[in-house]
């Protein structure tokens, strides 16, 4: 139980791993609890699960995919250092 209790920005640094399933089990937990509890973070793992949706649908590179991924990220990681 390590990562029983996340910060917001922990959280948000592990939310595109979470939403693209790529945590360990004790790690996705924590990060579930934390948006569970915390409207702020449940508004960037929406926003994360919209974009995974559009990338997903857009017909594009593969290139161009991971650039984007990377955009998203630093936007997030942004938004979370600004408020
Ligand atoms: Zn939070």
């Amino acid at each position: 139980m390590i990562h029983s209790r996340l910060s917001c920005g922990e959280t948000v640094r592990a939310l595109w791993d979470y939403v693209d399933h790529a945590l360990p089990g004790p790690m996705r937990d924590a990060v579930a609890a934390h948006l569970a509890t915390c409207d702020n973070c449940a508004g960037h793992v929406a926003f994360a699960q919209r974009m995974l949706g559009a990338i997903a649908t857009a017909p594009v590179e593969d290139q161009d995919v991971a650039r984007l991924a990377e955009r998203v990220r630093v936007a997030l990681r942004t938004e979370a250092a600004a408020g």
